[in-house]
């Protein structure tokens, strides 16, 4: 009887009685329990991407005119394709940054796929869009903005950076005309690559502002380009930056911004997650006057990829950059939160509602917890660092991010040792650059990583 009920409302066949897709009920319920298995099961440390030769081999061909159904088509992604991607999650992978979401946020992303929701519109996802607000509300909060606040999520930190130097940019060109010279952007070198990228993108230049000892970018430093500079929009300063985790002196730049007038757009794509973290809150002391912000669940804040928050002061500058007008979109209320009118897009996947799930389901404080453990998780082995006989931290880190060396080692020692790591399953830690020497970095956003695990990972470092 419930067979005959699904069957009826399940809608698969064509007028005239044809089954389009035959019955999916059996790959539906696979794929679920799959989903499931794979959700609770523990991440495979080894796993890691081969080549493509080799790869294209092992996969076969899968798409033909017939299909291969249900069955195989599963199996070719649990024992060939899934195997060849890295587990984001693994305690010890501490490369580039991971990403740990909760079971919880895995399991709604499942959820938030399972409902096909339109999130471009309110008309279309209210009931998402409502939910997704509630995430950003928590964020806003968090940010000490107005409640006028609004924002959307976007794919990832560089839509989001985009989408906010683009709004900067026409909120600059509606008050003035283009400079004889263009547009620019002021930023340090330290600011994520996706900035860059946003400028090419938009045609404008950067101006560099210089960092000071500690790595960060400062006011004064912002004051100077800003007093001769001509054109510029907007001001990107970084809330951790994503090499060495740094914040930097948001209250002077935001003196600076608001001096010169300009719009001040931060970056916490990995660093914002610290704003729930109390121990560490004051280094954010005047993100409170950004104008735009961005911050990424799917890297410091358990939510699954791809989930990035992007929050406006004045939500009605976003708007009027980002609407997209078309003789079929007419009939679209513009009075209401429509995500599609805020950023760089028109459709979109509720993708903010895992996070928003998370949350409701585990409640903030227990984020701030989560967060508060990296920390300490780090901190703990900043010090086993600073105490060890064979390796020496670069710069003090101030989240979750350190840099360190093994005295007497080379780009080649650091990349066969980092190649080993890897193979064994110890570690997932690779090199980077500072100040112009090869280093070792790791960064942390797993609660769950332990630190001794690290420690001891370290010790094969002689
Ligand atoms: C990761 C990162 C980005 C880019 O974010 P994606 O989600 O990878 O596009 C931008 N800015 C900073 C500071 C980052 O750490």
């Amino acid at each position: 009887m419930q067979k005959a009920q699904c069957e009826n409302t399940s809608a698969n066949t064509t007028p005239d009685g044809l089954q389009v897709w035959g019955d999916e009920e059996e790959i539906v319920a696979a794929a679920i329990d799959y989903a499931r298995q794979r959700i609770m099961r523990a991440p495979d440390r080894v796993a890691a991407a081969r080549p493509a030769a080799d790869l294209a081999l092992a996969a076969g061909t899968a798409i033909t005119p017939w299909g291969m159904g249900g069955a195989a088509a599963l199996k070719l992604f649990d024992q060939v394709l899934a195997p060849a991607t890295r587990a984001q999650n693994g305690s010890t992978n501490l490369a580039y940054i991971p990403a740990a979401p909760t079971r919880a946020a895995l399991a709604f992303d499942a959820v938030t796929g399972a409902a096909n929701i339109f999130a471009g519109t309110w008309e279309a996802g209210a009931g998402a869009i409502h939910a997704e607000n509630e995430a950003l509300t928590w964020l806003t909060r968090l940010l000490g903005w107005p409640g006028t606040a609004a924002g959307c999520f976007v794919s990832g930190g560089t839509l989001g950076n985009l989408s906010a130097l683009i709004t900067a940019r026409a909120a600059a060109a509606a008050s003035r005309p283009r400079p004889t010279d263009g547009w620019k952007i002021v930023c340090a070198d330290s600011a994520h690559s996706s900035i860059r990228s946003a400028a090419q993108a938009m045609d404008v230049k950067v101006v560099t502002a210089p960092v000071d000892h500690r790595g960060h970018l400062t006011g004064a430093a912002v004051d100077t380009v800003l007093d001769s500079a001509t054109g510029v929009f907007a001001v990107v300063a970084t809330a951790g930056t994503t090499n060495a985790g740094l914040v930097d002196d948001l209250d002077d730049i935001a003196d600076s911004c608001e001096r010169h007038q300009v719009w001040l757009h931060i970056d916490g794509a990995y660093g914002g997650a610290g704003l729930a973290a109390p121990s560490v809150r004051h280094r954010y002391s005047g993100i409170e006057r950004a104008d735009s912000f961005i911050v990424d669940p799917h890297k410091w804040l358990f939510a699954p990829y791809d989930c990035c928050a992007l929050l406006y002061r004045d939500p009605a500058a976003a708007r009027a950059a980002h609407s997209q007008s078309a003789h079929y979109l007419d009939a679209i209320d513009r009075d209401v939160h429509n995500p599609a009118d805020l950023a760089f897009h028109l459709s979109r996947r509720a993708r903010g509602l895992p996070f928003w799930f998370s949350l409701a389901v585990h409640g903030t404080e227990r984020y701030t917890r989560a967060v508060e453990q990296t920390l300490t998780t780090s901190r703990l082995v900043t010090d086993a660092i600073r105490a060890s006989g064979h390796l020496r931290l670069t710069i003090e880190p101030e989240l979750s991010v350190i840099l360190f060396e093994r005295p007497g080692w080379g780009p080649q020692d650091y990349a066969a040792w980092s190649t080993r790591a890897a193979e064994t399953g110890a570690m997932l830690c690779v090199p980077t650059q500072w100040n112009g020497t090869t280093v070792l970095r790791m960064a942390f956003v797993n609660p769950e990583t332990r630190a001794d695990d690290v420690i001891e990972a370290l010790s094969t470092l002689r």
